[in-house]
């Protein structure tokens, strides 16, 4: 793969030009395969947010005033560019993440579609009519832009998680600073370009580089920022929804998951071990759907764990389109899924498989952590109850449907859910009665679609939901209008 495709420093957005950070400083951003140094990033801090703010304010009444439709007319032109250089962005995600080519095409294509989704609601953006209890009176519902979108992301999925964002708070005429994730700075950097290249207005599309405290908290406290859209951690969600709170800023917040996938004891077990190996560890089990607690029938339990460690022992790792999963994104991230399965081992878990850094040869200069599963631990333990964001998960045994229900359901989150069965009976009661924003059944725990509403419910999210229609949401006030028909003028 070409490492060309990412500049030697990847610099900000702003206006429509590419730029510095004001300070001049950078930092490096390693690749996850290597360990090695892809490039420089700019190290942008609270003045170079300032600037992108006051450059989207000003560019954001002209781009409002531009009609919905030609709006999604440029949007989906940068859609289509997107096309065009499908195989350059996913070289470039495929360098950042480490994550397969053949991965990151699919991720690319998903980032299109949704591009293209969002550009149709252009004709759309319904709003409503409706009657009146007063004679001679109409009444109708549109939606209006907010003014200015901080939009902050998360480089686990980089390009769906810029289009999630970039596209929906366009469409319904926003102007966007996006602080890129400072692990995939130029999957962020290229659909600048692209929007460039397409003739998006300058100013409209913003995107920061930099550190989350140094350049993501300045966007979350401006005041001159009308609704902020973040995708990441829990924690760090949290401090964002108080700072914008105390603004009263409009806040999407789409945050982690700890999500149960329940094998019955009349389930294929084949295609449920097919789907617990995707949901643990595909994409490194960096999704916030991933499944990290397997919740099995007891009659089941020893058949269905010895077939889940038998299958995980032959998954091929690393960054090859042969492989089935790659290296996480950074050491930090690492060492603390390391850690957080030491702390496990401590309080009694036993692992199953895995637990351990790939040190051999072919791994050891990356961030490469072997496919882990653990049993024995209890359901109140950090393992179960903290997002670790890597390849491990955990088994739990239960007795019944009754039970599993209830232990996939005791949880602080409530992001997503899987139920593997054959009964119509289980499946139904099972996507009723579980505590997510996403339930699905003989599947994984993840996988979305671009018009269909995505996110979690408890500590998961504060209600929102990106994409689908439901995304116009966060990005448009609704606005009341009331018309009185003067009869005389008649
Ligand atoms: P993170 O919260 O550490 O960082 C996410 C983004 O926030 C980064 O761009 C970072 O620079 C920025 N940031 C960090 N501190 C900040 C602050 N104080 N103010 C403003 N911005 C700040 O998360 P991560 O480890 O990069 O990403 C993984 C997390 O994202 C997981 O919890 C995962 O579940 C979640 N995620 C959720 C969804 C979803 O749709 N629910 C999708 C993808 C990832």
């Amino acid at each position: 793969m070409d490492q060309e495709v990412i500049p030697k420093t990847i610099l900000n957005w702003i206006d429509g030009e590419e730029c510095e950070a004001i300070t001049g400083d950078t930092f490096g951003k390693l690749s996850p395969v290597s360990g090695k140094e892809l490039g420089r990033v700019a190290r942008s801090r609270v003045e170079d947010v300032q600037k992108a703010i006051q450059v989207a304010r000003r560019a954001q009444p002209a781009w409002a005033d531009s009609t919905p439709v030609y709006r999604g007319d440029l949007l989906y032109d940068i859609a289509q560019a997107m096309r065009k250089q499908q195989e350059e962005i996913a070289s470039i995600v495929s360098l950042e993440t480490g994550m397969s080519f053949k991965q990151a095409l699919g991720e690319t294509g998903g980032a299109i579609a949704q591009g293209e989704f969002m550009a149709g609601e252009g004709r759309r953006l319904y709003g409503r009519t409706t009657t009146s209890a007063v004679p001679n009176k109409y009444a109708m519902v549109v939606r209006q832009p907010l003014g200015v979108a901080g939009l902050i992301i998360a480089a686990n999925t980089p390009i769906a998680n810029v289009a999630w964002k970039v596209f929906p708070a366009l469409i319904c005429g926003n102007a966007a600073v996006l602080k890129a994730a400072e692990d995939t700075p130029a999957t962020a950097w290229i659909v600048g370009r692209i929007a460039k290249e397409v003739g998006l207005p300058p100013g409209v599309l913003n995107i920061i580089q930099g550190y989350g405290e140094e350049a993501g908290a300045p966007l979350v406290a401006s005041p001159e920022v009308d609704v902020i859209s973040f995708t990441g951690s829990t924690e760090v969600g949290r401090q964002i929804a108080e700072v914008a709170g105390r603004r009263l800023a409009k806040v999407s917040l789409e945050l982690g998951g700890k999500n149960p996938l329940v094998v019955c004891d009349d389930a294929d077990l084949e295609n449920a071990a097919n789907w617990v190996l995707l949901s643990a560890f595909s994409n490194a089990g960096q999704r916030c759907a991933s499944g990290s607690r397997i919740i099995i029938f007891d009659s089941i339990y020893e058949k269905f764990r010895n077939l889940l460690v038998e299958r995980t022992e032959k998954l091929k790792v690393g960054p090859g389109d042969d492989d089935d999963f790659g290296p996480v994104i950074n050491e930090v991230q690492l060492t603390n899924m390391l850690s957080a399965i030491e702390r496990a081992r401590e309080k009694g878990a036993v692992v199953l498989t895995g637990g351990h850094r790939l040190t051999d040869p072919a791994h050891v200069d990356g961030f490469y952590m072997a496919p882990t599963i653990l049993e024995n631990v209890d359901p109140q333990d950090e393992i179960s109850t903290k997002e670790i964001f890597g390849p491990i998960t955990c088994l739990y045994r239960v007795q019944d449907f009754a039970e599993a229900l209830n232990l996939a359901n005791d949880s602080p989150y409530g992001l997503t859910a899987c139920i593997h069965t054959r009964s119509i009976h289980r499946a139904i009661e099972f996507t009723q009665k579980i505590q997510a924003g996403v339930a699905m059944v003989n599947a994984g725990t993840y996988g979305s679609e671009p018009h269909m509403p995505f996110g979690g419910l408890k500590q998961s999210g504060n209600g929102t939901r990106e994409p689908g229609t439901e995304a116009l949401d966060v990005y448009s006030d609704l606005k009341d209008i009331y018309i009185n028909i003067d009869t005389e003028m008649l």
